[in-house]
């Protein structure tokens, strides 16, 4: 089995990855269990914090490693919130209080300049310094809705409205929403080109 170490604390990223890897020689552990410490998040984009993450704890734990970032670009907002996504509303922020922002910044924005799409990147290294990461992105277009609706998911999901389903993401499950999303997208790219690495 080749380990590789998975750069997050999200318990459900690491489910679904381990999900998507069963029966494959790759064995996922999360950088918790290892004691990765943390690096700040301070690319310009999301492919430059997936990197960040994925190189520091391959450092930290001598293994290849997996990372991703990902969040919300709305187009009336110039792309923002972008990465700063988990934080829009301020530091520490609740993702009720960055729903609230974005719902107010967008109050004079009508309905169909409301286009918005959350992407994911993700990089899988096989040393810190590896100079030709495999890099993976997924993209998933939808609208900002004027009022949140449902109650799955986190983040801005119930303001994002998926145009194909007519429903927020919020409204749908989360085998509708792995399917269709940006990290489903990314993540099913990402193990693909896994599976023809000799590592
Ligand atoms: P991270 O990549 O898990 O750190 O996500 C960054 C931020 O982007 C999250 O805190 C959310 O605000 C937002 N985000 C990313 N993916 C999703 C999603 O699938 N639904 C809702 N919000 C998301």
């Amino acid at each position: 089995m080749i380990k590789v170490v998975l750069a997050t604390g999200n318990a459900g990223k690491l489910h679904e990855l381990r999900a998507m890897l069963a029966g494959s020689a790759i064995e996922v552990l999360p950088q918790s269990a290892l004691g990765v410490s943390k690096i700040e998040e301070s690319g310009a984009n999301f492919l430059e914090n997936a990197l960040l993450k994925a190189r520091n704890a391959a450092r930290q734990t001598g293994l290849p490693a997996i990372a991703d970032d990902s969040g919300l670009e709305v187009d009336a907002l110039g792309g923002a919130p972008g990465v700063y996504s988990a934080r829009y509303a301020g530091v520490g922020a609740s993702d009720a209080d960055n729903l609230k922002k974005l719902l107010k910044e967008l109050r004079s924005v009508s309905a169909n300049m409301r286009t918005a799409r959350f992407r994911c990147s993700m990089a899988y290294v096989r040393h810190a310094n590896d100079p030709t990461p495999v890099i993976c992105e997924g993209i998933w277009e939808g609208y900002i809705l004027e009022t949140p609706r449902g109650s799955n998911g986190f983040g801005y999901d119930p303001v994002f409205l998926v145009p194909e389903k007519s429903r927020s993401c919020a409204e749908l499950s989360s085998v509708e929403k792995n399917r269709l999303s940006h990290r489903g997208q990314a993540l099913r790219k990402l193990v693909e080109q896994l599976a023809t690495l000799d590592h």
